[in-house]
């Protein structure tokens, strides 16, 4: 993944241009943790939204395994977010009212793929969804998790499709210090085989 001279000017109501991305040009390794910084308005949202296929770039590239996304067509871009890459949000982003189990799958019901119990459970699994007689959350209400426990159930939303690449927007903004770190724990284990930005 690499990107080239990336700019990202909006346009706001007033007509005043905001540019949140002056010509970036980076390149990620196949594998391993990156860590954007910087402070709150400096991009970050806008270059990952870009990196993931949310938005489009004012001018410049993003290159996927050497083809540049401006040549992309919308199905390769639908593929592109469908199977190349997965988000996790500062704010979870889950639907409350569905049970883990359907969140997860829903990941891949939206690209009209059937998803059982079967598939989801290693994956609560690997994550440490499970309670006490080790019985994964599968049929938990998410109204019923812990902020620890709802940003793996995002996790887990983005691992259903075996991305190649997991963005992950401030995902510990929303938990405490402790959780926060074992979350980034997981995420560095999870770098060990995937590209995590
Ligand atoms: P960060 O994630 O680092 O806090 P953002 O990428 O969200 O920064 O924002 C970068 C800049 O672009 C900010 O000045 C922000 O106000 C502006 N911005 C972000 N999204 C929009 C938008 N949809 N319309 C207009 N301005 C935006
Ligand atoms: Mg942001």
């Amino acid at each position: 993944l690499k990107i080239k001279n990336l700019r990202k000017t909006y346009e706001s109501k007033k007509k005043a241009q905001i540019q949140a991305l002056r010509g970036v040009s980076l390149s990620f390794s196949e594998k391993g943790l990156v860590f954007i910084l910087g402070k709150s308005g400096s991009g970050k949202s806008t270059l990952l939204n870009l990196l993931g296929g949310l938005d489009r770039p004012t001018s410049g590239e993003v290159i996927v395994a050497g083809r540049s996304s401006n040549n992309f067509s919308e199905k390769d871009f639908d593929a592109y977010r469908n199977n190349y890459v997965g988000f996790v949000f500062q704010e979870f982003n889950l639907i409350d009212n569905y049970t883990v189990g359907d969140n997860v799958a829903l990941a891949l019901a939206l690209q009209k793929k059937k998803t059982s119990k079967k598939d989801v459970d290693p994956i609560l699994k690997e994550l440490e969804l499970t309670d006490d007689k080790g019985d994964t959350l599968y049929d938990r209400h998410i109204n019923e998790l812990s902020g620890g426990q709802k940003q793996r159930v995002a996790i887990a939303r983005a691992l259903i499709k075996d991305p190649k690449i997991i963005l992950a927007d401030e995902p510990t903004g929303a938990l405490d210090n402790e959780t926060g770190i074992e979350l980034y724990e997981l995420l560095k284990k999870l770098s060990s085989n995937k590209l995590v930005i």
